[in-house]
């Protein structure tokens, strides 16, 4: 069959976390299903991290090449050598990604475009968290699509932060709670549930910076996708629509149609877990873990720790070398590991989705990551919610008080094991159980069906690869 001329041709650049990269890649497998053409570009330590944990140098996407889908996968230098600690130095680092990093991305995209055939019409995918694709767009003339691998809610949150100024909530009044109710397509939301970054009073770090400016850049995007699914933030979503063509096409971690498994996203080496797993009843197994960036305070580990031991509960524990904030890379209290001998299993990296879809995992205690939220879903499971920082507390009310699939970990701010123990063993039998599991059978639902072929989701890929056509026809003209 004769290729249509121009023919779509994505860079795609992620953000170099894991919990970006993950949705990334698979959006990059899912365009490439549309017949789009994808150079998909990581960042050069990214590359040699993920390399390492796979213990294979081949390409990312090698598997997904043979299989017919056209991905070109290349590296980009970000100016720092590869054992540079980019979270330890991350102000360090994140100053010079604003100030560097566009520069390496222009000359990288117009050197790959002088030597592309000329049938190909080039387009830009970027993490809405960086600063520089609206500028670079215009002066390539290229059309700009933002990908925000996040909740509509925080997105919307984030891209009226200017009326959240006006109204005095943004930065918010430190310990003073208010309700926000003026927020086009947000209900209601306490100021308590916003996002750490809208709670700073001056940009405590280089990050607290890069948002405003990124959310001020995305208002200038040609489309902007968001993973997430339609039905579960209509009204958001709706309200975003009235400024720019938003797409929801979420989760996209997960395909009815396409075997995103081919690729191998982690950037850590995983620990297989399926043999203590097989070992434990039906749903008797809680599975904890707070992400692969996030820490917390040693104490709070501690709490946890012995809340965990207190409740009775089967447990798998992802504890990271990096899981606290002073650098003690000992994070359990002593003994610990002795002493909760088969009653828990701690690894430092598992694969998330088996242990989740496994018959004997029946809750998360999670920190509320976005690609867990997705993932705990579409497993059906419930959560028991541990926000710490970013969009973690607003991905809570979403779990929590939205959609009725997951408690609080604690009701104060302070961590008591105590507490801890009763709410653990309450989730996994108690009464309130019942109600959680039917709730999150309901929204499992409600993902699963955006991924039918006629679901929201691929529907809202299909018009947005539509609407991309048409405006790429219409800029070659
Ligand atoms: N994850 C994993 N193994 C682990 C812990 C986490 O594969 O032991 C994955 C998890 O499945 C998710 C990602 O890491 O896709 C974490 O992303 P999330 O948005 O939940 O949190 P973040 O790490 O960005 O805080």
């Amino acid at each position: 069959m004769a290729e249509t001329c121009p023919r779509p041709h994505a860079f795609m650049i992620a953000l170099p976390y894991q919990g970006h990269i993950t949705p990334f890649v698979n959006l990059a497998l899912k365009l490439a299903s549309k017949g789009i053409i994808v150079t998909f570009v990581h960042l050069e330590f990214i590359h040699h991290t993920s390399s390492q944990s796979q213990q294979s140098s081949s390409n990312l996407f090698s598997e997904a090449r043979e299989c017919g889908l056209d991905i070109r996968y290349t590296t980009i230098d970000d100016g720092f050598p590869l054992e540079f600690d980019r979270v330890l130095h991350s102000d360090k680092y994140w100053e010079s990604m604003l100030r560097d990093f566009p520069g390496r991305v222009e000359e990288f995209v117009v050197k790959t475009i002088q030597s592309d055939d000329p049938c190909l019409a080039p387009f830009l995918i970027a993490d809405t968290f960086y600063t520089w694709p609206a500028a670079i767009s215009k002066k390539l003339n290229l059309l700009n699509v933002s990908f925000w691998t996040e909740p509509a809610l925080v997105f919307s949150l984030a891209y009226h932060m200017n009326l959240l100024k006006e109204n005095g909530h943004f930065p918010c009044k430190d310990h003073v709670e208010e309700e926000i109710n003026y927020l086009p397509g947000v209900e209601e939301i306490s100021t308590k549930d916003l996002m750490s970054y809208l709670k700073a009073a001056d940009p405590a770090t280089t990050v607290d910076e890069v948002v405003p400016k990124a959310f001020e850049e995305v208002k200038k995007a040609d489309f902007i996708l968001h993973n997430t699914v339609q039905e579960l933030e209509s009204e958001t979503l709706s309200a975003l629509n009235k400024y720019q063509p938003n797409y929801a096409v979420g989760p996209i971690n997960f395909s009815k149609t396409l075997a995103t498994d081919t690729v191998s996203k982690s950037l850590r080496s995983e620990l297989d877990c399926a043999n203590w797993l097989d070992s434990k009843s039906p749903g008797s197994v809680l599975y904890v873990s707070f992400g692969s960036l996030v820490q917390t305070s040693k104490q709070v580990i501690e709490e946890i720790a012995h809340g965990l031991l207190l409740s009775e509960v089967n447990f798998i524990w992802v504890v990271r070398a990096d899981a606290v904030s002073s650098g003690d890379t000992d994070v359990l209290p002593a003994g610990y590991v002795d002493e909760i001998k088969d009653k828990g299993l701690i690894v430092p990296w598992c694969t998330q989705m088996m242990v989740l879809s496994h018959p004997a995992v029946g809750g998360f205690l999670t920190h509320c990551g976005w690609n867990s939220v997705l993932e705990t879903i579409w497993c059906g499971t419930p959560m028991i919610c541990y926000p710490i920082t970013y969009d973690q507390p607003t991905n809570r009310k979403l779990v929590v008080d939205g959609w009725k699939i997951g408690i609080n970990l604690c009701d104060e701010t302070s961590v008591e094991r105590k507490e801890v123990a009763e709410k653990i063993k309450s989730f996994m039998s108690g009464a309130a159980s019942e109600s959680l599991r039917e709730e999150a059978n309901k929204v499992n639902a409600v993902l699963q069906n955006a991924l039918e072929r006629d679901g929201s989701s691929e529907r809202n890929f299909d018009q947005f690869v539509k609407d991309l056509k048409a405006k790429l026809i219409a800029g070659n003209e």
